[in-house]
């Protein structure tokens, strides 16, 4: 039952990837190499979700594979899960031209595919890497979040028709590491957070 459940997942992931592969409703169709759908189990308990890809991204079509992926790599390892046993999405699913923020516009036309990808999984909690995906999902909820600052680390319990119950835990993306190392501390104490909420679910 699980399993056919599980396959059931797939098969409608599969099929929205293809429409997501044809895609032309903003401008990044022009200048994209691939469209970076998302991967993991469609399955998963639990469901990240990042900006938009970056340039590594884009030439392979995999999410959080350049020097960003790496520091997610690892704070996977450090909470004892795999990409495999997860989800792995942005709310772009194209490349902004050298790496630029997304624009509202971009944002609007694309994330009915993560609405779609999220309604699918069903996940139970959703991790929010960075300030868009944050501002997208807890929007989506009605909650307002002012700045990462405020709300990095905190546990939303969260619902809807589409989604069920779902936890939400904000943090920082994974690349801001890359520029700023200090955040580290912080950013592990939030995965410490991610860690427990997960293994009581
Ligand atoms: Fe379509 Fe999203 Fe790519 Fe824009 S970013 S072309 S909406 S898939």
């Amino acid at each position: 039952m699980a399993r056919a459940l599980e396959q059931n997942k797939q098969d409608e992931l599969d099929k929205l990837r293809e429409e997501v592969l044809a895609c032309t409703a903003c401008q990044l169709h022009k200048t994209r190499t691939n469209v970076v759908f998302g991967e993991g189990s469609p399955d998963a308990k639990l469901m990240f979700i990042g900006e938009a890809p970056g340039y590594w991204e884009d030439q392979q079509g995999r999410p959080f594979v350049g020097s960003a992926g790496k520091v997610l790599d690892k704070l996977l390892a450090s909470i004892g899960l795999s990409r495999s046993e997860v989800y792995i999405a942005n709310v772009l699913k194209c490349r902004p031209p050298k790496n630029r923020e997304p624009r509202p516009e971009e944002i609007k036309a694309c994330t009915p595919f993560l609405d779609r990808q999220m309604a699918i999984i069903r996940p139970k909690m959703i991790c929010t890497l960075g300030n868009y995906s944050t501002s997208y999902v807890l929007g989506k909820f009605g909650i307002k979040a002012s700045s990462m600052s405020s709300v990095h680390g905190r546990v939303y319990r969260c619902s809807s028709l589409l989604l069920g119950e779902v936890l939400v835990i904000p943090t920082y993306h994974p690349a801001t590491v890359l520029y700023k190392p200090y955040m580290m501390d912080t950013i592990k104490k939030d995965w410490e957070v991610i860690e427990s909420v997960y293994k009581s679910l």
